[in-house]
Parts: structure tokens; C-alpha cells; sequence
């Protein structure tokens, strides 16, 4: 693959969304794959924005045809990756970013071994109840099991190449974005990038 694959994950409640979209304006050339989810929307989503809103069945379809890169149940919903997407984004060079949890990144990485994993956690666990409790969208039952799934989450931080504690945002985007910098500057990469000049020079 001649794009760098990024696999962002974290808690909910630990500011990922807001995160990654900072990061996209900042960065146009991160191309951001579109999961599909058999969640109903929220208030403001919009169908092929934040997710493709898919019904169950039509799901299920598309794991019985291998249509998904990866996919897991997450707070009792499916959600996916198209394999298809993916593979046409990183043949023409384009980096990539999946927004996805643990176990989907798990599975990214048995394929995609050279992918690179972020986990951003929250400053505290205090601050992480604060958010989503903050949020008002959800009903206290609903918050409680976020923050246990919250902690289950967590679990998993050390399967992941680069931690970003998101205090201050401003300092958390210039994290990742300092990430994604570096990557872009591996040697393959760069070769890859400028064959002319590593012609020319080696
Ligand atoms: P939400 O419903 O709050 O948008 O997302 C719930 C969780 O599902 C988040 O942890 C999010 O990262 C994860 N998620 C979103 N899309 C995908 C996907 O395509 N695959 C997997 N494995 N997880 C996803």
C-alpha cells in the first residue's frame, strides 16, 4: 500500500470525533472512511456524512458477501469498514483514517500490520464521567454503560502505536497531526513520494 492507514481509537467521551475532524480540515490529504452502522442516527447526522445508516438485514448481507474490511457489535449495533473503499483510497495513494474501536482494530491489524494505531485517552476518569455526562444527549442508564464500555476500552490502549491524552485540544491536535507528519516521513514512503529525485540522489 503506497498511503499511510490510521486507526484512531478511544473511549467515547474522549473527544476522538472532534479530534479527527480538526485533523481533516488541517489535513485535506487524510481521507476519512465512512463506517456503516445499523444504529439508528442522532439529532444532526446525516446519512453518508457520519455514517451509512444501514438496516440490520442489509447488514448481514454484507458480511455473507465479504464486503467489510473489518466489523464488530459495539453498544449492541453492528458497525463496518468497506473493504473496497479502503483498498481503492490506499492503491491510489491516498492516506487513510478509520475511526473504529478495539476490536475492529484488532482485526485491521492482522491484515494490515504496517497500520498505524492511536489511542487518545482522556486526562482523567473524573474528566471522562464529566464529558459524558456533559453531553445531555443520553439517559443515566445509557451513561453508565458508556463509562463501563468506557473502561473496557481502555484495556486496550497498549495494542496501539501513539497515546494522545486529550487535555487540551489544541495540544491533542498538534499531537496527531504531528503523527501523521512523521509517518508521511518514513523512508518507503518518501521514495515512494519523490522517485525522481531518490533517482537522481542514490
Ligand atoms: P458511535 O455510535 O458513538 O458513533 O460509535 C460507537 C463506537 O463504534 C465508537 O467507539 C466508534 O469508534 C465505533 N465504530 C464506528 N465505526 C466503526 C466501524 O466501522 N468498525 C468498528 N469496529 N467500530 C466502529
Amino acid at each position: 500500500m503506497s498511503g499511510n492507514l490510521y486507526v484512531v481509537a478511544a473511549p467515547s467521551g474522549a473527544g476522538k470525533t472532534t479530534l479527527v475532524r480538526m485533523l481533516l480540515e488541517r489535513e485535506p490529504a487524510v481521507h476519512l472512511s465512512i463506517s456503516f452502522t445499523t444504529r439508528a442516527p442522532r439529532p444532526g447526522e446525516q446519512n453518508g456524512r457520519e455514517y451509512h445508516f444501514v438496516a440490520v438485514d442489509a447488514f448481514r448481507g454484507m458480511i455473507s458477501r465479504d464486503e467489510f474490511l473489518e466489523w464488530a457489535e459495539v453498544h449492541g449495533n453492528f458497525y463496518g469498514t468497506s473493504k473496497k473503499w479502503i483498498s481503492d483510497q490506499l492503491a491510489e495513494g491516498h492516506d487513510v483514517l478509520l475511526e473504529i474501536d478495539w476490536q475492529g482494530a484488532q482485526q485491521v491489524r492482522k491484515l494490515f500490520p504496517e497500520a498505524i494505531g492511536v489511542f487518545i485517552l482522556p486526562p482523567s476518569m473524573d474528566e471522562l464521567t464529566r464529558r459524558l455526562t456533559g453531553r445531555g444527549t443520553d439517559a443515566p442508564d445509557v451513561i453508565e454503560r458508556r463509562l463501563a464500555a468506557a473502561e473496557a476500552e481502555m484495556r486496550h490502549v497498549g495494542e496501539f502505536d501513539y497515546v494522545i491524552i486529550n487535555d487540551q485540544l489544541d495540544q491533542a491536535l498538534d499531537d496527531l497531526r504531528a503523527i501523521v507528519r512523521c509517518s508521511r516521513l518514513n523512508f518507503g514512503k518518501q521514495r515512494g513520494q519523490h522517485p525522481a529525485l531518490f533517482a537522481k540522489l542514490l
